[in-house]
This record gives structure tokens, sequence and C-alpha cells, in this order.
């Protein structure tokens, strides 16, 4: 049970994500013992695109769980899996004590025909999550967006169907990552006014190489704010002066939400110990 979100006391946590291949588990492992010292409140792991690898989320979460003893939530997706097939995931959880999953839909993988993506099990997280509520015993979290998902033509439906997922069995959410807190400020008003009451963690990503520019910014659709391009431009050639600029700004970010009363932080670490030690150094 991730206990402190429930109570509403301040938390921190992680996400990390699976290893690509089998023989990849003991650096996994050894980077999970590392961030482990940093006593999040809970980890989460991330699912392969389309439900691919499952398996390693299943497994790393267990160890998660077992044998660091820290709360572990697995992500799971539904746009390329039936409804057995996230039983049987939800099985394999169960059997190894996980009991919070992140319900995500997912992103349509690229090899997945038009026939394949109309005759799916779910359309949406919230289906997925009144599903798992209805046959399961998981605890459920959701994804959410302060700058809105990109399918979405507004912020206003986009919300209406975040209160969807509240109301589907959501006890929580996680957001997609932003360089700007003022996006975060405005969005939970709005999703307060929505009647989205459940807590709402505040996803931070350390920009700490321009190359995440092209992958992990233009993936979440976050806007860049100029201070951020600024830091870019100044020190985007010079990996490890970067890699500092990054951790400073997550910093004053997470500073700077803490101190307008955001109480739920959760650290994208990106596998990297060293630099989440760093951030976790900075904001006590
Ligand atoms: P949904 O909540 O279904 O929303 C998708 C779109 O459909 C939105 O535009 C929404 O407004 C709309 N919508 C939702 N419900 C309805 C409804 N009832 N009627 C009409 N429209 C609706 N992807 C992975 O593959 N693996 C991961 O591990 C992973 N982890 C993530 C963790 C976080 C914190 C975040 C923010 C994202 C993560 N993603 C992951 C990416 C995620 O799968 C994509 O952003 C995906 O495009 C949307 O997933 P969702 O659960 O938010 O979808």
């Amino acid at each position: 049970m991730i206990a402190k979100l429930y109570e509403d006391k301040p938390t921190l946590s992680f996400e990390v994500f699976p290893p690509k291949k089998d023989g990849e588990f003991e650096k996994a492992y050894e980077v999970l013992g590392e961030l482990g010292k940093l006593q999040p409140d809970y980890i989460s792991v991330t699912y392969g695109a389309g439900g691919s690898r499952a398996g390693f989320t299943v497994e790393l979460a267990s160890y998660i769980q077992n044998t660091l003893h820290i709360d572990a939530m697995a992500h799971m997706t539904c746009v390329g899996s039936k409804r057995e097939d996230l039983m049987q995931v939800y099985r394999s959880l169960a059997e190894r004590g996980v009991d919070h999953v992140l319900a995500l839909r997912g992103d349509r993988p690229r090899d997945m025909s038009d026939e394949q993506f109309a005759s799916r099990d779910f359309a949406h997280a919230s289906d997925m999550m009144a599903f798992l509520k209805e046959n399961t015993a998981l605890h459920l979290a959701g994804a959410c967006y302060p700058e809105k998902h990109f399918e979405s033509f507004s912020m206003e439906s986009d919300l209406n169907n975040l209160k969807k997922k509240q109301d589907a069995g959501a006890e929580f959410f996680i957001s997609q990552l932003f360089l700007d807190n003022d996006f975060f400020y405005n969005f939970l008003e709005k999703a307060q006014k929505k009647g989205v009451s459940v807590p709402i963690c505040a996803g931070i990503m350390p920009i700490t190489s321009l190359k995440q520019i092209g992958t992990s910014i233009s993936l979440s659709g976050s806007s860049v704010p100029k201070a951020m391009s600024d830091l870019l431009a100044t020190y985007g050639d010079d990996p490890e002066q970067m890699r500092r600029a990054g951790v400073d700004y997550a910093i004053r970010q997470i500073r700077d939400l803490r101190e307008n009363g955001v109480k739920h932080i959760h650290l994208y670490s990106m596998n990297r110990p060293k630099t989440t030690a760093e951030i976790v150094a900075g904001i006590q």
C-alpha cells in the first residue's frame, strides 16, 4: 500500500524502465539498489509499448517489492491487450505481492493495423480501469497531462476524460513531465474545478542532455520554456556541464512546487542513480 499518498503526506517517488533484454537484469538490479538507498516512497516500472516484455515489468516490480521492500507500482497499457492478457499480468503481479498499477491506454504501436486498433478491447484507460476495478484487487492510478494530451482538442475535454478515470477507480494521478511549473499550477486549479479530488503527483524529468529534446520531450508533447532552451544553448555541447545544469533546473522546479503546496513529486529517474541522488540531496 502506497500509504503516504492516501494519508496526504508529502511523497517522493521514482520511475524506472525495465531492461530491454534478458541478460540485462543484473545491471537493472544494481541501479535499483542505488535508487533504493534514497528511500523513495514507491518506485514505478514502465511497460513496453503495446505490452511487449510485460514479464520484465513484473520481474522488476517484484524485485522492488520483495527484495528492496519498497512499494512497487507496475505500469500496464491496454492498447495492444485483450482482457485475458491484462488478467494474466494481474495474476503475475498478485502472486508477487504487487498491488498497485498505473493503468494506461498506451500509444498505438507502429505495426498495429487499423483493424486491430479498431477492434481493441479497451478504447481508453478509463475502460481498462473499470474492468480492473471490477475484476481485480488492484489499487489503480492514472496519467494526466498539464499541457493536455496531444490527441485532445482542448484542455476542457481532456479534463472531462480525466474525471472519467477518477470515476472509474483511479486513486491518484501522475503527471506527464513539464518544464514550466505554471502549466502544473493552472492544471491543478482546472482539475479541481472539474471535481478531480484524488492526489496528483507532479512528474519531473531532469533534462540532462540535448538528445532528450528529440526523444522524451518531443514524445511527451511538453513545451520547452526559454529558461530551458537558454540552458541547452549554453551547455548542450558539454555533457557534464549540461547534466549539472539539468539537475539544478529540476531542483529549482521541485523547490518551487513544494513552496507552492505541491506535496507529491514523481521523479523520472531515467535509471540514473547519480543524477537522481543529486536531485534528492538538492531538495532536502
Ligand atoms: P487515456 O486516458 O485513454 O487518454 C488518451 C486520449 O483519449 C486523451 O486525449 C484523452 O482525453 C482521451 N480520452 C480518454 N478517455 C476518454 C473517453 N472516455 N472518451 C473519449 N476520449 C477519451 N506508455 C507506455 O507505453 N508505457 C508506460 O509505461 C507509460 N508510462 C507513462 C507514465 C506516465 C506518468 C504518463 C503521463 C504516460 C505514460 N505512458 C506510457 C504514455 C501513455 O501511454 C500515452 O500518453 C498514451 O497516449 C495515453 O495514455 P493514457 O492512459 O493517458 O490514455
